[in-house]
């Protein structure tokens, strides 16, 4: 069974130390969320697995050779551990000469190619969008990471269900990382605000506030498939909220390039499953994968799950298209839109500039 970590509720442990050159191959823990680096030259042309190669930094100016204080604490201040992910850390730090937060991904190598890792930069170097978040550079460095340790629980159905790694081990090993600065997202992720709406004693969501968000949604989605991109991993853990809760969508780090009209060989078991497109688990698909859990995202929007319990049990079947009968009632719209969205077949899909028409009523 594949696997993924819940990430707000693992230890907290990359610690900056200083710059050296070495690379760590320890076995990266494989992870339904990322493309097996072994696979990738299948359509990225990553053929290179050395994971030595580490004699250069990329975005650090030449000559420069980065201490510990210079790959985060000397240039920034008051550094917060935001959240970890399944394989990477998100920290929030403030840039001591600017004085402006920013929120600062930290990815070890591990295993993988830098080209592998580089493309989450390269796709946010290229999108420069209201609703996407806003990239500023990055850098290689050293951090000390708390490995996550092997055992394994079985997977469900949610993403924040999906905890297989329940525990973590703290080597403190030193791992060559990525790091990659962007803008800082005070208002947290869409995943929280689901979660916290979930406390809410109101049984009803806020339909006008959840349409608004999932414009700004499908707008961003629309300029990512536009500039020629597939996020492959859209869920609410990587929409993220800026001020006035303006959408932001984040993490590319499943992004890959959409070449020409027909479906193309592709790594297979891309993205987190629960939000998968069900062709994602094959190799042959479009940007038509992003519109899936579009579907979803819009059921999550206008649906109060009491529990995440009740998320588990009923994930499948919403899934399915088979959603609640009292929303079908409440939304008969949105139902119809959504179960178009859910389709087997990936052509059956709307498009995101379809979804735009029909949500914003514009091209
Ligand atoms: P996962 O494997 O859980 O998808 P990840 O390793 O891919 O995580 P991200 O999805 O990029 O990492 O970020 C993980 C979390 O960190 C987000 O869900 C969000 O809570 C927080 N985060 C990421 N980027 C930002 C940001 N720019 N501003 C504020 N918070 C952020
Ligand atoms: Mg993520």
């Amino acid at each position: 069974m594949v696997s993924k970590v819940q990430t707000e509720d693992l230890p907290l442990g990359i610690l900056e130390v200083g710059f050296s050159y070495n690379t760590h191959q320890d076995a990266a823990a494989t992870d339904e969320k990322s493309d097996n680096p072994s696979q990738s030259h299948m359509e990225d042309g990553q053929v290179n697995q050395s994971t030595g190669d580490t004699g250069t930094m990329s975005g650090t100016a030449p000559g420069s050779v980065p201490t510990q204080t210079d790959s985060l604490s000397k240039q920034f201040k008051d550094i917060m551990d935001l959240t970890r992910g399944s394989f990477s850390q998100v920290k929030k730090a403030m840039k001591k000469e600017e004085e402006k937060v920013y929120a600062i991904k930290v990815i070890p190598l591990l295993n993988y190619n830098k080209e592998h890792l580089l493309r989450e930069v390269k796709a946010l170097a290229h999108l420069e969008y209201k609703f996407i978040v806003r990239y500023y550079t990055f850098w290689w460095g050293e951090s000390v990471v708390s490995r996550l340790g092997d055992s394994e629980e079985d997977d469900s159905t949610s993403d924040s269900m999906e905890i297989n790694r329940n525990s973590c081990v703290s080597d403190k090993k030193p791992e060559f990382s990525l790091f990659i600065q962007m803008e800082f997202c005070e208002m947290g992720s869409l995943k929280n605000w689901i979660q916290n709406r979930m406390t809410e004693t109101s049984k009803s969501s806020n339909r006008r506030q959840s349409l608004l968000l999932f414009k700004q949604i499908i707008s961003g989605v629309k300029y990512i498939h536009r500039k020629g991109f597939i996020h492959r991993d859209l869920k609410p853990g990587n929409i993220l909220l800026a001020k006035n809760m303006t959408v932001k969508i984040g993490d590319f780090g499943c992004v890959t390039r959409e070449n020409g009209d027909q479906p193309q060989m592709r790594t297979q078991n891309v993205g987190t499953t629960s939000y998968r497109a069900p062709e994602q688990e094959g190799d042959r698909y479009g940007c038509e994968v992003d519109i899936f859990p579009l579907g979803l995202i819009l059921f999550e929007l206008l649906w109060k799950f009491g529990s995440e319990m009740e998320k588990s049990k009923k994930w499948n079947n919403i899934r399915d298209g088979d959603l609640p009968a009292e929303f079908e009632k409440d939304y008969p719209t949105e139902a119809f839109q959504i179960k178009k969205m859910l389709s087997l077949d990936a052509n059956m899909r709307p498009s995101a500039k379809n979804l735009m028409q029909i949500f914003c009523g514009r091209k």
